[in-house]
């Protein structure tokens, strides 16, 4: 992530003051939860900085303290930040198309080499500090770990959890957690930040991520970008044949590096577009794809209402499957006859 200076974002200010504030208790176990790309990752940087500062300020971290310089060299011994192997794979060496084999998951090892350092005690005689995101990478196993750990709380330590995924937590673990629910900027706000950054590409992506502007930022510098395009031009024009229309999506997945998109990713945005043409049809305006207006009007009007939710549902079914299809070939045709059958007013195409 782009954010080593431990600054939460400009539209989290309320919520930093509110955890920050002079005489608040600050919890054990924080859990701060929120759509993905929003900025949740700075927050929890921040926080950990400012519970490991020698001489916070209502701001926050110093930036200048020991404590404060070790965390920006990423070897203070009295922090750890938990993640997923996968994670820390692709960040070490750029890999050269090779499927990466390590684990998708934060595993229930990591979780008991906390134990250690949760029970032995500080090196600095300070805070000590957990960041684990995503939280929902933890398996059910993993999750009881470190549901053992919080039951037996140590003075001065403090766990920070970041997930995107709530539903994914067991109940023990969130009431052992005090709940922040970090808000996504709004459009203005968001557009305003990535105008910043000078990424074009990031700024046309931002209303498609949900408006959720790290993300946007994300999958641009990945270079996903032409690939998202890619997938919207085909849904403006797909032509008439489902075979032709899937293989054009097919290649998006397959571009190399970093550059294809994930079936998942490829879903969502089908489902976006199906979206913006329900809400064309009944409410007469949409909010994805503002810039292609006009061929989602013409679109939704050769559609009916019932196909276009039809295929909505039928999208949301798929989408459950999307992260191992059993034929990747055979699932992006099936989306693409749905798709057609819909837009064609279901007449023609076979489905
Ligand atoms: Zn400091």
């Amino acid at each position: 992530m782009q954010h080593s200076e431990n600054k939460h974002l400009d539209w989290h200010e309320t919520d930093w003051q509110r955890l920050w504030r002079a005489g608040a208790s600050v919890p054990p176990a924080l859990l701060l939860a929120g759509p993905a790309g929003i900025g949740k990752h700075a927050f929890a940087q921040a926080s950990a900085a400012r519970l490991l500062c020698e001489s916070p300020t209502a701001k926050g971290a110093c930036g200048a303290c020991p404590s404060c310089h070790w965390l920006a060299g990423n070897n203070h011994p009295d922090f750890r930040y938990l993640r997923p192997e996968s994670e820390v794979e692709a960040e070490g060496e750029a890999s050269v198309g090779e499927k990466k084999k390590a684990s998708r998951q934060i595993r229930i090892e990591q979780i008991r080499e906390l134990e250690d350092f949760v029970f032995v005690g500080s090196h600095r005689g300070g805070a000590r500090v957990i960041v684990i995101e995503p939280a929902e990478a933890m398996n059910a196993a993993a999750q009881n770990a470190l549901l053992k750990i919080l039951e037996e709380p140590s003075v001065s330590v403090y766990f920070i959890l970041v997930t995107s995924r709530i539903n994914s937590l067991l109940p023990t673990i969130l009431s052992r957690c005090r709940l922040m629910k970090l808000p996504k900027p709004g459009l203005a706000e968001a557009s305003d930040w990535l105008s910043q950054t000078k990424d074009k590409a990031a700024l046309e992506l931002l209303a498609l991520m949900g408006g959720a502007p790290l993300r946007a930022l994300a999958e641009s510098q990945s270079g996903r970008a032409a690939a998202f395009g890619a997938v919207v031009a085909a849904l403006a024009e797909p032509g008439e044949d489902p075979l032709s229309l899937a293989a054009r999506w097919e290649r998006q997945l397959q571009l190399k590096d970093d550059a294809g998109l994930s079936m998942e990713s490829l879903i969502d945005i089908v489902q976006k577009w199906v979206l913006e043409l329900v809400q064309r049809k009944l409410a007469g305006r949409g909010r994805y794809f503002t810039d292609r207006s006009r061929v989602v009007e013409q679109l939704a009007g050769r559609a009916t209402a019932v196909g276009l939710i039809r295929c909505y549902n039928d999208l949301v079914k798929m989408r459950a499957l999307a992260s191992h299809p059993l034929n990747p070939k055979l699932y992006l045709e099936e989306l693409a006859e749905r798709y057609l059958h819909a837009i064609a007013g279901g007449k023609a195409v076979r489905g």
